[in-house]
Protein backbone atom coordinates (compact mmCIF):
# COMPACT_ATOMS: atom_id res chain seq x y z
CA UNK A 1 0.00 0.00 0.00
CA UNK A 2 1.13 3.44 -0.59
CA UNK A 3 0.43 6.26 1.47
CA UNK A 4 -0.78 9.40 -0.20
CA UNK A 5 -0.53 11.17 3.28
CA UNK A 6 2.13 10.59 5.84
CA UNK A 7 2.42 13.27 8.65
CA UNK A 8 3.93 13.03 11.70
CA UNK A 9 4.01 14.84 14.88
CA UNK A 10 2.84 17.79 13.62
CA UNK A 11 2.93 20.74 15.57
CA UNK A 12 1.20 24.19 14.23
CA UNK A 13 1.14 27.27 16.56
CA UNK A 14 -0.26 30.58 15.57
CA UNK A 15 1.66 33.90 16.68
CA UNK A 16 -0.16 37.17 17.40
CA UNK A 17 2.01 39.89 18.64
CA UNK A 18 3.59 38.04 21.99
CA UNK A 19 0.24 35.36 21.87
CA UNK A 20 0.99 31.91 20.90
CA UNK A 21 -1.83 29.56 19.76
CA UNK A 22 -0.85 26.02 19.94
CA UNK A 23 -3.35 24.75 17.54
CA UNK A 24 -2.14 21.40 16.62
CA UNK A 25 0.09 19.83 19.36
CA UNK A 26 2.05 16.41 17.63
CA UNK A 27 -0.64 15.00 15.34
CA UNK A 28 0.06 12.12 13.43
CA UNK A 29 -1.85 11.12 10.20
CA UNK A 30 -1.41 8.58 7.86
CA UNK A 31 -3.58 7.71 4.90
CA UNK A 32 -3.59 5.35 2.21
CA UNK A 33 -4.22 5.85 -1.66
CA UNK A 34 -8.17 5.05 -2.04
CA UNK A 35 -9.35 5.76 1.37
CA UNK A 36 -11.87 8.37 1.97
CA UNK A 37 -11.40 9.90 5.45
CA UNK A 38 -13.07 12.37 7.91
CA UNK A 39 -11.90 14.54 10.06
CA UNK A 40 -14.04 15.81 12.61
CA UNK A 41 -13.81 17.90 15.90
CA UNK A 42 -15.94 21.37 17.19
CA UNK A 43 -15.56 24.63 16.10
CA UNK A 44 -12.24 26.36 16.48
CA UNK A 45 -10.59 22.96 17.10
CA UNK A 46 -8.10 23.21 14.04
CA UNK A 47 -9.59 21.52 11.23
CA UNK A 48 -8.80 24.04 9.12
CA UNK A 49 -5.87 24.63 9.96
CA UNK A 50 -4.96 20.70 9.90
CA UNK A 51 -6.52 21.06 6.16
CA UNK A 52 -4.40 23.78 5.00
CA UNK A 53 -0.85 22.16 6.31
CA UNK A 54 -1.91 18.81 4.38
CA UNK A 55 -3.23 20.87 1.41
CA UNK A 56 0.58 22.50 1.08
CA UNK A 57 -1.26 26.19 1.95
CA UNK A 58 0.23 26.38 5.02
CA UNK A 59 3.70 25.08 6.74
CA UNK A 60 3.62 22.91 10.14
CA UNK A 61 5.44 24.73 13.17
CA UNK A 62 7.18 21.51 13.65
CA UNK A 63 6.68 17.65 12.26
CA UNK A 64 7.05 15.95 9.10
CA UNK A 65 4.96 15.99 6.24
CA UNK A 66 5.38 13.45 3.06
CA UNK A 67 2.74 13.99 0.34
CA UNK A 68 3.15 10.71 -1.93
CA UNK A 69 6.36 10.11 -0.36
CA UNK A 70 7.93 13.95 -1.06
CA UNK A 71 8.19 16.02 1.53
CA UNK A 72 7.70 18.77 1.47
CA UNK A 73 9.53 21.08 3.70
CA UNK A 74 11.99 21.02 1.65
CA UNK A 75 9.98 22.46 -1.58
CA UNK A 76 10.52 25.94 -2.88
CA UNK A 77 7.13 27.88 -2.63
CA UNK A 78 6.76 27.59 -6.87
CA UNK A 79 7.12 23.97 -6.31
CA UNK A 80 4.60 23.71 -3.62
CA UNK A 81 2.24 26.11 -5.62
CA UNK A 82 2.32 23.25 -8.88
CA UNK A 83 1.94 20.43 -6.45
CA UNK A 84 -1.50 22.25 -4.66
CA UNK A 85 -2.39 23.10 -9.12
CA UNK A 86 -1.78 19.33 -10.00
CA UNK A 87 -2.04 16.62 -7.16
CA UNK A 88 -4.81 18.23 -4.92
CA UNK A 89 -7.70 19.17 -5.49
CA UNK A 90 -9.99 21.54 -2.69
CA UNK A 91 -13.61 22.36 -2.04
CA UNK A 92 -15.21 24.84 0.13
CA UNK A 93 -18.74 25.18 2.37
CA UNK A 94 -18.57 28.49 -0.25
CA UNK A 95 -18.22 26.99 -3.18
CA UNK A 96 -15.39 29.86 -4.44
CA UNK A 97 -16.76 29.87 -7.80
CA UNK A 98 -16.30 32.98 -10.15
CA UNK A 99 -20.19 34.07 -10.25
CA UNK A 100 -20.39 35.89 -13.88
CA UNK A 101 -18.08 32.79 -15.64
CA UNK A 102 -19.85 29.81 -17.61
CA UNK A 103 -19.42 26.49 -15.71
CA UNK A 104 -17.09 25.69 -18.03
CA UNK A 105 -14.76 28.35 -17.47
CA UNK A 106 -14.51 27.68 -13.93
CA UNK A 107 -13.96 23.99 -14.33
CA UNK A 108 -11.13 25.05 -17.00
CA UNK A 109 -9.25 27.90 -14.85
CA UNK A 110 -6.93 25.43 -12.65
CA UNK A 111 -6.02 23.89 -16.17
CA UNK A 112 -4.21 27.97 -16.80
CA UNK A 113 -1.57 26.80 -14.32
CA UNK A 114 -0.97 23.45 -16.12
CA UNK A 115 0.73 22.10 -19.09
CA UNK A 116 -2.38 20.69 -20.96
CA UNK A 117 -2.74 22.13 -23.93
CA UNK A 118 -5.17 24.37 -24.92
CA UNK A 119 -7.32 22.04 -27.13
CA UNK A 120 -7.30 19.06 -24.39
CA UNK A 121 -8.82 21.42 -21.71
CA UNK A 122 -12.43 21.77 -22.60
CA UNK A 123 -12.80 18.09 -22.94
CA UNK A 124 -11.30 17.77 -19.53
CA UNK A 125 -13.25 20.21 -18.29
CA UNK A 126 -16.20 18.20 -19.65
CA UNK A 127 -15.56 14.75 -18.22
CA UNK A 128 -14.51 16.57 -14.71
CA UNK A 129 -18.17 17.54 -14.91
CA UNK A 130 -20.04 14.97 -16.11
CA UNK A 131 -17.56 12.88 -12.58
CA UNK A 132 -19.36 15.68 -10.83
CA UNK A 133 -22.60 14.70 -11.92
CA UNK A 134 -23.85 18.00 -13.17
CA UNK A 135 -25.92 17.95 -16.28
CA UNK A 136 -24.62 18.44 -19.79
CA UNK A 137 -27.86 21.46 -20.25
CA UNK A 138 -25.68 23.52 -17.83
CA UNK A 139 -22.12 23.96 -19.04
CA UNK A 140 -22.93 26.94 -20.71
CA UNK A 141 -24.59 28.61 -17.95
CA UNK A 142 -23.36 31.02 -15.64
CA UNK A 143 -22.06 29.69 -11.83
CA UNK A 144 -24.32 32.25 -10.37
CA UNK A 145 -27.30 30.95 -12.25
CA UNK A 146 -27.39 27.24 -10.62
CA UNK A 147 -28.63 26.30 -7.58
CA UNK A 148 -26.61 25.70 -4.36
CA UNK A 149 -25.79 21.97 -4.67
CA UNK A 150 -24.82 22.63 -8.64
CA UNK A 151 -22.46 25.08 -7.74
CA UNK A 152 -21.21 22.28 -5.42
CA UNK A 153 -20.66 19.93 -8.17
CA UNK A 154 -19.04 22.62 -10.08
CA UNK A 155 -16.56 23.14 -7.13
CA UNK A 156 -16.13 19.42 -7.49
CA UNK A 157 -15.58 19.12 -10.72
CA UNK A 158 -12.46 22.04 -10.72
CA UNK A 159 -11.22 20.16 -7.93
CA UNK A 160 -11.14 16.89 -10.61
CA UNK A 161 -10.22 18.75 -13.72
CA UNK A 162 -6.48 18.09 -13.02
CA UNK A 163 -6.68 14.15 -12.18
CA UNK A 164 -5.49 15.29 -8.55
CA UNK A 165 -4.24 12.60 -6.02
CA UNK A 166 -6.01 13.54 -3.05
CA UNK A 167 -9.20 15.82 -3.08
CA UNK A 168 -9.89 18.33 0.34
CA UNK A 169 -13.47 19.14 1.34
CA UNK A 170 -13.72 21.40 4.03
CA UNK A 171 -17.28 21.45 5.09
CA UNK A 172 -18.34 21.13 1.12
CA UNK A 173 -22.48 20.21 2.66
CA UNK A 174 -22.28 23.11 5.22
CA UNK A 175 -23.94 25.70 2.86
CA UNK A 176 -26.77 23.05 1.56
CA UNK A 177 -30.10 21.43 2.84
CA UNK A 178 -29.39 17.66 3.98
CA UNK A 179 -31.33 16.28 0.90
CA UNK A 180 -27.99 18.36 -1.40
CA UNK A 181 -25.98 17.61 0.97
CA UNK A 182 -26.73 14.07 0.57
CA UNK A 183 -26.33 14.18 -3.02
CA UNK A 184 -22.92 15.78 -2.94
CA UNK A 185 -21.85 12.89 -0.20
CA UNK A 186 -22.74 10.47 -2.85
CA UNK A 187 -20.92 11.97 -5.48
CA UNK A 188 -17.76 11.87 -3.33
CA UNK A 189 -18.33 8.41 -2.79
CA UNK A 190 -18.84 7.72 -6.21
CA UNK A 191 -14.96 9.58 -6.72
CA UNK A 192 -13.57 7.36 -4.04
CA UNK A 193 -14.84 3.94 -6.13
CA UNK A 194 -12.93 5.82 -8.62
CA UNK A 195 -9.90 5.48 -6.64
CA UNK A 196 -9.85 9.06 -5.39
CA UNK A 197 -8.60 9.35 -2.00
CA UNK A 198 -10.67 11.60 -0.49
CA UNK A 199 -10.50 13.69 2.97
CA UNK A 200 -13.22 15.16 4.31
CA UNK A 201 -13.85 18.11 6.77
CA UNK A 202 -16.92 18.07 8.94
CA UNK A 203 -18.46 18.80 12.37
CA UNK A 204 -21.22 17.08 11.32
CA UNK A 205 -21.86 13.02 12.03
CA UNK A 206 -24.31 12.42 9.52
CA UNK A 207 -21.80 13.69 6.85
CA UNK A 208 -18.66 11.60 8.41
CA UNK A 209 -20.61 8.47 8.30
CA UNK A 210 -20.41 8.88 4.42
CA UNK A 211 -16.74 8.16 5.45
CA UNK A 212 -14.54 5.06 5.51
CA UNK A 213 -12.78 6.07 8.63
CA UNK A 214 -13.34 9.11 11.63
CA UNK A 215 -10.90 11.03 13.09
CA UNK A 216 -11.17 13.69 15.71
CA UNK A 217 -9.50 16.70 16.46
CA UNK A 218 -9.80 17.39 20.61
CA UNK A 219 -7.20 19.76 22.16
CA UNK A 220 -4.65 19.81 19.64
CA UNK A 221 -4.74 16.28 19.44
CA UNK A 222 -5.92 13.44 16.72
CA UNK A 223 -7.81 10.90 18.08
CA UNK A 224 -9.63 7.41 16.29
CA UNK A 225 -12.79 6.82 16.45
CA UNK A 226 -12.20 4.44 19.13
CA UNK A 227 -10.59 6.77 21.34
CA UNK A 228 -13.49 9.42 20.70
CA UNK A 229 -16.07 7.32 22.26
CA UNK A 230 -13.66 5.97 24.92
CA UNK A 231 -13.64 9.33 26.11
CA UNK A 232 -17.28 10.71 25.71
CA UNK A 233 -18.02 7.70 27.38
CA UNK A 234 -15.70 8.08 30.22
CA UNK A 235 -16.92 11.96 30.76
CA UNK A 236 -20.22 10.68 30.38
CA UNK A 237 -19.77 8.32 33.25
CA UNK A 238 -18.33 11.06 35.54
CA UNK A 239 -20.95 13.84 34.77
CA UNK A 240 -23.75 10.69 36.09
CA UNK A 241 -21.30 10.36 38.75
CA UNK A 242 -21.51 13.95 39.98
CA UNK A 243 -25.13 14.04 39.73
CA UNK A 244 -26.11 10.59 41.61
P1 LIG B 1 -11.81 24.83 12.67
O1 LIG B 1 -11.61 24.75 11.20
O2 LIG B 1 -11.81 23.51 13.37
O3 LIG B 1 -13.03 25.62 13.05
P2 LIG B 1 -9.43 26.52 12.62
O4 LIG B 1 -8.34 25.64 12.17
O5 LIG B 1 -10.02 27.46 11.64
O6 LIG B 1 -10.57 25.63 13.32
O7 LIG B 1 -8.91 27.36 13.86
C1 LIG B 1 -8.35 26.76 15.02
C2 LIG B 1 -7.92 27.84 16.01
O8 LIG B 1 -6.82 28.56 15.45
C3 LIG B 1 -8.99 28.85 16.31
O9 LIG B 1 -8.89 29.20 17.66
C4 LIG B 1 -8.62 30.03 15.43
O10 LIG B 1 -9.04 31.24 16.00
C5 LIG B 1 -7.10 29.95 15.37
N1 LIG B 1 -6.55 30.44 14.10
C6 LIG B 1 -6.84 29.98 12.86
N2 LIG B 1 -6.15 30.63 11.91
C7 LIG B 1 -5.38 31.54 12.58
C8 LIG B 1 -4.42 32.51 12.16
N3 LIG B 1 -4.10 32.68 10.88
N4 LIG B 1 -3.83 33.27 13.13
C9 LIG B 1 -4.13 33.10 14.44
N5 LIG B 1 -5.03 32.19 14.89
C10 LIG B 1 -5.64 31.42 13.98
MG1 LIG C 1 -12.81 25.38 9.58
Amino acid sequence: MSAVIDAKGIWRIYETGSVRTPVLKGVSLCIQRGEFVAVMGPSGSGKSTLMNILGCLDKPTAGTYLLEGLDVSTLSDDDLALIRATRIGFVFQSFNLLPRATVLRNVMLPLLYTDVPVREREPRAWRALLSAGLDESLFSHRSNELSGGQMQRVAIARALVNDPAIIFADEPTGNLDSATGEMVMKTFRHLQQAGKTIVLITHDPEVAAWADRTVHIRDGHLLTDEQERALEAASVAKAEEAIS
